[in-house]
């Protein structure tokens, strides 16, 4: 099969799983788990930021990074299709005890001026504007990124009004390598972090929480709460590690595949908007010759796995274990839809 789903779905490469069998381990809990310790090292050391804190998923460093800026009452401003708001099982109400603003914009991303607008008055009668969210790349806007200089007059509006500013960055190193910024960028910019290992990096699990060592230090307690404190789980933290040593540059082939998908369905007649294509996500809009239903049906029949995306939309992403031959055979099976 050929399973552009997600690309949560790559199983470690050999190398990967060396490294994995190999790692030293200890209980993380005693904090005496070498490897784990290094992948925490790394990733803050990367962004520039002083720590970070490795957890089962990135719903897991969304919701403790909302939690550590929040208090009851509190309202967090974001995208009306962040992940943080509709595929985090409705924890930012159950894990923190707040609301959320939800604004409009082109493919999923916000803009200071839209920020701005959605602060709330300092008045009893409305929540407290506390904190601002971004995503990036953006899932549901089909893997869209942000210009760096929006993200500094987002940055901007924070600051001058006493907002905290979190990232979701479940892909950020998609963004990283399609748009050619830096890590460290980042890292000054945002008072949290989430990155995701399991994504396009390969990584069979774990995300990381990045932020200051005070906020990382309460961040490991609000884990522990969440059941979510690890023994020997240096096992994985190695393929987390591997991962970032190796699996970075090679975004670039998963964003050059998912163009040239793109390109092969400009010309299809069952096509009738495709998103544009930044990253590893490619969204696009058939026609009511399908329901989505019937699309992905016969996808599958030719061996092809996807998802529906939204009324008449279908999601590919591509991934590590996408391979030359399977776009290849793709392009055939698109052609004769
Ligand atoms: C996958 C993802 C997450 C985290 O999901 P988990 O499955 O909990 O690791 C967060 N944000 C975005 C945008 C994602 O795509």
């Amino acid at each position: 099969m050929i399973d552009l789903r997600s690309d949560t779905l790559t199983k470690p490469t050999p190398e990967m799983h060396a490294a994995m069998m190999a790692a030293e381990v200890g209980d993380d809990m005693f904090g005496e788990d070498p490897t784990v310790a290094a992948l925490e090292k790394k990733a803050a050391y990367m962004f520039g930021m002083e720590a970070a804190l490795y957890c089962a998923s990135g719903t897991m460093t969304n919701q403790i990074g909302i939690r550590l800026h929040t208090t009851l009452q509190d309202e967090v401003i974001c995208h009306k299709y962040s992940h943080i708001y509709l595929y985090e099982s409705g924890g930012i109400m159950s894990n923190s005890g707040v609301s959320v603003r939800l604004l409009e914009g082109d493919q999923g991303r916000i803009t200071a001026k839209d920020v701005k607008a959605a602060i709330q008055p300092d008045d009893i009668h409305s929540p407290v504007s506390r904190m601002v969210s971004l995503e990036n790349t953006m899932n549901k806007g089909g893997g869209s990124c942000y210009d760096f200089d929006e993200i500094l007059a987002i940055k901007k509006v924070c600051t001058e009004n006493g907002l905290a500013f979190h990232l979701d960055g479940a892909r950020l190193f998609n963004a990283l390598v399609a748009k050619n910024q830096k890590a460290e960028d980042y890292g000054k910019a945002f008072d949290t972090i989430s990155i995701c290992l399991s994504k396009g990096l390969g990584a069979p699990v774990g995300s990381l929480l990045l932020g200051s060592a005070d906020k990382i230090k309460r961040a490991k307690r609000v884990r522990k709460v969440m059941g979510g404190a690890w023994r020997q789980a240096g096992y994985i933290a190695a393929a987390g590690l591997y991962a970032l040593e190796n699996h970075i540059d090679r975004l670039a082939e998963d964003h050059k595949n998912a163009q040239t998908i793109a390109d092969t369905l400009q010309g299809l007649d069952y096509v009738e908007e495709i998103y544009p294509c930044e990253t590893n996500i490619l969204i696009f809009r058939i026609s009511d010759r399908y329901t989505n239903e019937s699309f992905l049906a016969k996808l599958k029949e030719h061996g092809v796995l996807a998802f529906g995306f939204g009324p008449q939309l279908i999601r590919f992403v591509t991934h590590y274990d996408f391979t030359q031959d399977h776009l290849t055979d793709l392009l055939q099976v698109l052609k004769k839809l």
